[in-house]
């Protein structure tokens, strides 16, 4: 019949479009991942300096004894990751092991 070939036609169409339809929300995720992604905060910015910010707090003749970011009260990201937010560098995130002059102690 003539029909068949139409209606083929149909399936082909509606399986391309429930594949299109599913791979939508993981472009989405993949998208948002990427945009979302936090900037490192780099020892060169105004802020930083000003801060005296460090990427590693060994490299710092103001840090106390076993002072960094990883115990710090303004970090506010996984304190076992190696770099995460701080609430006075905005969305910028610095490394777990940094420092700088607003280091107050988490505990
Ligand atoms: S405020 Fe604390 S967490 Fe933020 S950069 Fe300074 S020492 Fe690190």
């Amino acid at each position: 019949m003539s029909n068949n070939s139409s209606d083929f036609s149909r399936r082909k169409f509606l399986k391309a479009g429930a594949a299109a339809v599913a791979a939508a929300p993981v472009a989405a995720l993949v998208g948002g991942g990427t945009a979302f992604a936090a900037e490192r905060l780099t020892k060169d910015d105004p802020q930083a300096k000003a801060m005296k910010y460090v990427h590693d707090a060994a490299n710092s003749d103001q840090a106390g004894d076993g002072e960094n970011c990883a115990n710090c009260a303004l970090y506010t990201g996984d304190r076992s990751a190696d770099w995460g937010g701080c609430s006075i560098f905005g969305g910028r995130e610095v490394n777990t092991k940094g420092w700088c002059t607003a280091w107050a102690s988490a505990g």
